[in-house]
């Protein structure tokens, strides 16, 4: 079977779906790679790499939908809400696609997915477990986001993070506040240790404060009823307003205290919820930094712009939209992987094996056969249930 990976073409996008590293490790199960020129250049990954290792290279993205049994992509159309809707027509009945897809965000472009006939596996629907945990491009890229967005708040802020004994005196660190101390909060405040600010972290889940504090974090607690705050697969449950009212009343000490703010509080299939208001923002001395990651998924701030830097009563806000592709080599490798471990379970001998076989294949399944198949998703979208077939 052939894995075909077409180049990104979300602008500005630097990541590719698989790196030369995985080609033998895919060879091993019987896959064989095809790849659009230059589809690595940009993640550091030139088109001699992939040949050394026994890749195709193909001279176009045609080429690649036609010659491919499975298409791997990084923003399939869906995550890729500009041009992503260019590849529907180069897809074909029973080809198989495995991509970011954002499968809860809109009802109409998983229906056009189904619609081209492909067999459409999203990788943001993996399963929390043991075993899919090497196939969780989510909780990967989120790392590197993380990493990342402490990096980016380091250079804006007009403060350096660790403390310094000098002769010219002596320098405090600075304080980082993380709000969501998910995947990419707990890479957030170890990233913010390492480099010697004061940090503390927030999350709904009570279940994260050890985890905070095994890194150096002081967990900030809030007298709010959070007993039920985790669902069964390990995220956080939608609040109502009310509550979400008394959290910001809450954390705007805390927020006020902070050199730096990063929030990554975010909720499956919700729009963000709103933790920062422009009151709370004006609370803050200037000078000081709030990163938000959750600014794609609406933001946690009130004044964030998806996209863009903008400064408000003093603050620098950052919404960065695309983080983890801001280090191309490092997510590609890492998102590779996931793909390589995602394949290698999907295909056994030569075959795709059907989703009732296994977990891992049926949750992630999105369309077949022309039809929205996963519950979930239908559910989710509002899309009737399916007819079971027996
Ligand atoms: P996420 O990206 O969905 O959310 C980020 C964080 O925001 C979460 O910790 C969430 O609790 C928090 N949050 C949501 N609403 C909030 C609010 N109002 N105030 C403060 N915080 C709020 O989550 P994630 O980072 O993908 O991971 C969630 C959990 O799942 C983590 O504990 C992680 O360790 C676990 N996980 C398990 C596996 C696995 O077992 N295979 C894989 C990945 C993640």
């Amino acid at each position: 079977m052939i894995v075909g990976v077409p180049k990104e073409i979300y602008p500005g996008e630097r990541r590719v779906a698989l790196t030369p590293a995985v080609v033998p490790m895919l060879a091993k199960a019987g896959l064989e790679v095809a790849i659009e020129a230059g589809a690595g250049t940009s993640a550091g990954y030139p088109d001699a790499q992939y040949q050394e290792k026994g890749a195709k290279v193909l001279p176009d993205r045609a080429s690649v939908f036609a010659q491919s049994d499975i298409v791997v992509q990084v923003l399939g159309h869906g995550a890729n809400d500009k041009n992503g809707a260019s590849d529907l027509s180069l897809m074909r009945h029973g080809q198989l696609l495995v991509a970011f897809l954002r499968p809860l965000a809109s009802a109409e472009t998983v229906q056009q997915i189904a619609q081209t006939g492909a067999t459409a596996f999203s990788v943001e629907l993996m399963p929390r477990t043991t075993r899919a945990q090497s196939m969780d491009a989510l909780s990967a890229m989120a790392s590197i986001a993380g990493y990342k967005a402490v990096v980016a708040v380091a250079d804006a802020l007009p403060r350096i993070f660790p403390m310094m004994t000098t002769a010219a005196g002596t320098i405090t660190p600075s304080r980082v506040l993380v709000i969501g101390a998910g995947v990419a909060g707990l890479q957030a405040i170890a990233t913010a240790k390492r480099l010697g600010a004061v940090v503390s972290a927030y999350d709904v889940r009570p279940a994260v404060k050890e985890q905070v504090q095994s890194l150096g974090g002081r967990f900030v607690e809030l007298p709010l009823e959070t007993g039920d705050a985790q669902d069964a697969r390990g995220y956080a449950k939608a609040q109502d307003e009310a509550f979400y009212a008394k959290q910001r009343e809450l954390l705007g000490k805390v927020i006020a205290d902070s050199d730096a703010v990063i929030t990554t509080a975010v909720v499956p299939g919700k729009k963000a919820p709103v933790l920062v208001t422009e009151v709370m923002v004006k609370g803050m001395a200037p000078g000081s930094v709030i990163l938000d990651l959750a600014a794609e998924r609406g933001g946690n701030c009130e004044l964030t712009h998806p996209g863009e830097t903008v400064v408000v009563h003093g603050v620098t806000i950052l919404g960065p939209v695309n983080l983890a592709g801001t280090a191309p080599y490092h997510s590609s490798q890492m998102y590779a992987r996931n793909l390589t471990s995602f394949l290698t379970n999907l295909v056994k001998d030569g075959k795709v094996r059907p989703p009732e076989s296994d977990e891992i294949i049926r949750e992630t399944l999105l369309t077949q056969g022309g039809e929205v198949v996963n519950a979930r998703v239908r559910e989710m979208l509002g899309l009737p249930a399916l007819v079971a077939q027996s």
